[in-house]
């Protein structure tokens, strides 16, 4: 028996994967390794990542640098609890997130992934309020948000059609449209014209009761790559906070240069309340996310009883491992050779979504900064379209990791990636537009 039997029987008999139908899925690559852009499977096979193995890793798959710093911060301090006590690590990296961010964004509450920081982000903005002893309960999303697959996250992600079994446990959440948009998509002002009309109309109805909106800004991801354009999210920020109503942005996967800015929030032109952090912060090496808020939300917690306080934390707050990649990784961001890249990825993003102009069939083509997406013809529609599964196995065939969502096909790679790797990406597109009849 190989060790790649042994491991897939194991597989097969005990695990249980995430967003897998497990009865149609084909059995799951067992990886070995992995480097910079590449993964390497169990019979020695390379993959290019060009999805940053859902979102997270930044910089490249075991990036040395950070590596070395997760290894030396084990060997000094691998956990404590963080209620009572702190460490260098923590502060550290919370003193150089909100040196990053906005200056409005003062305050670091540290949590274990996106779910859990949306779920920090909404029980803040809720409990805000009561302690101000003025409750608001109505929170506002966009159609098509996903925040995460905990309870709270569900409630303001309900209307991204992952989560029929639990919808009547989910508390209530007001949706409006969100104005995607592509390149040379002419309608896109109406669409924008029609989102803002629907925030207008909740906000003379709710406005009084109105906690918080949340917000996937520029790019909603798993609704599969989905752009709005900056101004017109400026133009609803401004709008919901002459309400008062706290603005909170997810920037769990546009964060940290995604978007070709350091966060969406700077390309926006506005700060939010409140922002959630995760998915890149470690650059993609451990399970860590921060929700950072302003000095003003802060202060409502802050009382002689703790009946005002944050009961809120998880067993690894803070973890001393995850900080230390984080600073590690911030150190990575902030040299001239990532803004480099970053451009460099726009750079050929562009030149590729170009080439793809005369390809027929291929439609809704859209870029924001390092993330790359177009919409393959379908049929049917949806998160279940049969053309995902079909053009992943088709880039897989030639030794690229692609995961569409539904028909939505996109780029969204780690920073080293190379312009050879990204050409074969859209000469991979071609020629799978080419290759199907099943492409009509
Ligand atoms: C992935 C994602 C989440 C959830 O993050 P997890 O780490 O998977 O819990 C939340 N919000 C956005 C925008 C995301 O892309």
């Amino acid at each position: 028996m190989t060790a790649r039997d042994e491991i897939q029987g194991f597989d097969a008999r005990h695990v249980w994967h995430p967003f897998t139908q497990a009865q149609t899925a084909r059995p799951p690559i067992a990886i070995r390794s992995a480097r910079g852009s590449r993964l390497t499977d169990a019979d020695g096979r390379e993959l290019v990542d060009l999805i940053s193995s859902w979102w997270v890793t930044l910089h490249g798959h075991a990036e040395p640098a950070i590596a070395q710093a997760i290894a030396t911060q084990a060997a000094t301090l691998e956990q404590v609890l963080f209620a009572g006590f702190t460490h260098e690590p923590a502060a550290r990296l919370a003193a150089r997130l909100t040196k990053l961010l906005p200056a409005e964004l003062t305050r670091v509450f540290f949590s274990d992934d996106g779910s859990t920081s949306v779920e920090v982000a909404l029980k803040l903005a809720l409990q805000f309020w009561r302690n101000q002893g003025a409750p608001r309960r109505r929170v506002l999303a966009f159609e098509g948000g996903y925040h995460g697959d905990t309870f709270g996250a569900m409630a303001v992600g309900r209307s991204s059609g992952f989560y029929a079994p639990f919808h009547e446990l989910l508390f209530e959440v007001d949706f409006i449209p969100f104005p995607a948009t592509w390149i040379g998509d002419a309608e896109v002002e109406q669409r924008e014209a029609t989102a803002l009309a629907a925030l207008e109309a909740w906000l003379a109805r709710h406005a009084r009761d109105a906690a918080a909106m949340i917000v996937e800004p520029l790019v909603q991801g798993a609704a599969g790559m989905r752009m709005c354009r900056p101004a017109f999210l400026r133009t609803m920020v401004e709008r919901v906070r002459a309400h008062g109503v706290l603005v909170i942005f997810d920037e769990v996967m546009t964060g940290f240069g995604r978007t070709g800015t350091r966060f969406a929030c700077e390309a926006v032109g506005t700060a939010p309340d409140v922002i959630c952090l995760s998915k890149g912060l470690t650059g993609g090496f451990l399970p860590m996310a921060v929700t950072v808020c302003s000095e003003r939300i802060y202060e409502a917690f802050l009382d002689a009883r703790f009946e005002k306080a944050f009961a809120h934390g998880h067993s690894y707050t803070a973890n001393s491992l995850g900080c230390a990649a984080a600073l590690a990784s911030l150190d990575l961001l902030e040299a001239n050779a990532t803004a480099a890249r970053l451009a460099r990825i726009a750079a050929a993003h562009d030149a590729g979504l170009k080439r793809l102009a005369a390809c027929r069939g291929i439609a809704r083509r859209r870029q924001c900064g390092t993330i790359a997406a177009l919409t393959l013809p379908a049929a049917d529609a949806g998160y279940t379209a049969a053309i995902g599964p079909r053009c992943a196995e088709f880039f897989l065939e030639r030794g690229l990791l692609v995961r569409p969502i539904g028909n939505e096909l996109y780029f969204l790679p780690p920073y080293c990636v190379s312009d050879e790797e990204l050409q074969r990406a859209y000469d991979t597109v071609i020629e799978f537009a080419a290759s199907s009849g099943q492409v009509e």
